[in-house]
């Protein structure tokens, strides 16, 4: 029996691309354990086998670095917590030896990958937003906001409420992104309130 990897590639053979991308990804919540990297080495697995195949293709990996602190993680002071919820990419490097928390976190990952003879290209997730890659995207769940409201609620104990909509803000006052409540907006503008407090709007191009 063919390992499942193979049975993969063996089916993406069939799409009409130039080339195939195998995109993996992960979040930068402190150091990054090998044993958490699984899904880079599916990739690669992935990848590797369409290679064998003569098929072109190639990997990518995303920091997810957008997303928020939960917690603070072994071992940084408890001093981190005024973090929490703020996104990866806007954390200070803990021992100040790198631009940022990410850069600390993602450098030493990255460097073992190589030993493992994984070759991929590196996106950050905060700089593919600030890129406005996302934009598009952006507006269309903007634009089918009931309908992923109403989806959403299907599966939901709390209905999301009348208003809501698919975005997260970061708010301007307290930096955090996951205390945000967006719940009108005017084309790009989002306005938002957070648990902080603080009114605002943000434009999605920022
Ligand atoms: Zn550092
Ligand atoms: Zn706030």
């Amino acid at each position: 029996m063919r390992h499942w990897i193979e049975r993969i590639a063996d089916e993406l053979k069939e799409w009409k691309v130039d080339k195939h991308v195998v995109a993996s990804g992960t979040s930068i919540s402190g150091s990054i354990h090998i044993g958490n990297s699984c899904d880079v080495f599916i990739a690669n697995a992935v990848s590797k086998a369409l290679v064998n195949k003569a098929i072109s293709s190639k990997i990518i990996w995303i920091a997810d670095d957008h997303d928020p602190l939960r917690k603070v993680p072994y071992p940084l002071p408890k001093s981190y917590e005024k973090y929490l919820g703020v996104p990866y990419s806007q954390i200070p490097c803990p021992e100040g030896c790198c631009d940022s928390f990410v850069e600390h976190f993602q450098k030493p990952f990255l460097d073992t990958l190589v030993d493992f003879g994984i070759e991929l290209e590196t996106y950050s997730g905060a700089e593919m937003y600030k890129n406005g890659l996302y934009d598009d995207y952006i507006r269309l769940s903007l634009e089918k906001a009931p309908k992923i409201r109403e989806i959403f609620n299907r599966y939901r104990r709390n209905p999301l409420k009348e208003d809501w909509l698919p975005y997260n803000p970061i708010c301007n006052d307290c930096g955090r992104v996951n205390t945000t409540y967006a719940y009108e907006h005017d084309g790009d503008k989002i306005y938002y309130t957070c648990q902080c407090g603080f009114k605002g709007d943000m434009d999605i191009k920022s």
